[in-house]
């Protein structure tokens, strides 16, 4: 497989990082991405590394659907700007972030009213708390939330520990949801055996790709909200595989990320139209590749990263030296 560095710098600082970078793998069924974080050890970045090999062969499982829901994601800005952020993303589904350090329960409460009055009634607020909140912060907080915001769907990982997820579960009538406690393969198993969580949130690459994250969605039988790792549109695409193959979709993706990144890969980026992302291939576009082609020694350490990796996984170092 053809194998292309790229760095594309971000709109704005987010997971401490200004410029994301990976490879796409080009092979004999499409084009894969491998971005796995700078940080990642190699045991960790080798489940991205098999998702990239998967899409770059081609073949993900046939889509049930032809699009997928996605909502817009509300950063910890104050209610105004919340407002206008919603309006103009034209989702039905808002994720709201809280519990911003440095912030106050009064302020999020005021983002998600303000979410609310710019949804309407029909629309879905979900709230992400990052880990942020203890077992008895959570169980205040979320009912207030709930009615400032008029309803919320879910609440997204309100404590850092799985097992304080099962107590908050277990002490609130809004459904959890469980993100950051899902990073290794066998997380959302634990998740379920803990019954820490109603909902899981499932990264194709972390997960080791669709048809694994497939596997995962129906053993451990909770519905599944695909959300992105901060992808370029080819990474993204394969969330988006993954959404549209799943039996029942009931909540929209958090696939809607390509516009944090000032460029892209492909010819058609992946940005919601009316609330949805399209399923289906996505066009490298070549010029793209030359312009978000990574300097030399970014290239050097990426392909170093890559051959420490791929010898962790013999059965697809040969796809990715054929
Ligand atoms: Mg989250």
């Amino acid at each position: 497989m053809r194998t292309h560095v790229w760095s594309i710098p971000m709109r704005h600082r987010f997971r401490g990082i200004t410029v994301r970078e990976g490879v796409l793998l080009e092979g004999p069924g499409g084009w894969g991405e491998w971005s796995p974080f700078l940080e990642y050890a190699p045991e960790i970045a080798a489940p991205w590394l098999r998702c990239a090999v998967e899409a770059a062969n081609g073949g993900w499982p046939a889509p049930v659907r032809d699009r997928v829901p996605v909502n817009v994601t509300v950063p910890a800005v104050d209610a105004e700007r919340a407002h206008a952020i919603v309006t103009a993303g034209g989702c039905a589904t808002a994720k709201v972030k809280v519990a911003e350090p440095g912030q106050t329960l009064a302020d999020d409460l005021a983002r998600v009213e303000a979410v609310r009055d710019a949804l309407g009634p029909g629309g879905r607020i979900r709230i992400d708390v990052n880990g942020l909140w203890g077992v008895d912060t959570a169980t205040t907080s979320i009912p207030l939330v709930d009615r400032a915001a008029g309803g919320l769907e879910y609440v997204e990982q309100p404590c850092a520990d799985v097992e304080d997820l099962a107590r908050v579960r277990r002490r609130v009538d809004v459904p959890v949801a469980a993100d950051e406690s899902i990073r290794r393969a066998e997380d959302p198993y634990r998740v379920r055996d803990l019954e820490a969580a109603d909902v899981a949130v499932l990264k194709v690459q972390p997960l080791g790709g669709v048809r694994a994250c497939l596997r995962i969605a129906e053993e451990i039988g909770l519905p599944v909200v695909v959300s992105s790792a901060l992808e370029s549109s080819v990474g993204i695409a394969a969330g988006v595989a993954l959404a549209a193959a799943l039996p029942e979709l009931p909540y929209a993706c958090g696939l809607a990320t390509v516009q944090m990144f000032t460029d892209d890969l492909v010819t058609r980026s992946l940005l919601p139209v009316e609330g949805h992302l399209p399923v289906g291939p996505v066009e490298v576009d070549p010029q793209a590749l030359t312009r978000l082609a990574a300097p030399a020694d970014r290239r050097a350490h990426w392909e170093q990263r890559l051959a420490l990796v791929a010898e962790r996984l013999p059965d697809v170092g040969q796809d990715l030296s054929s």
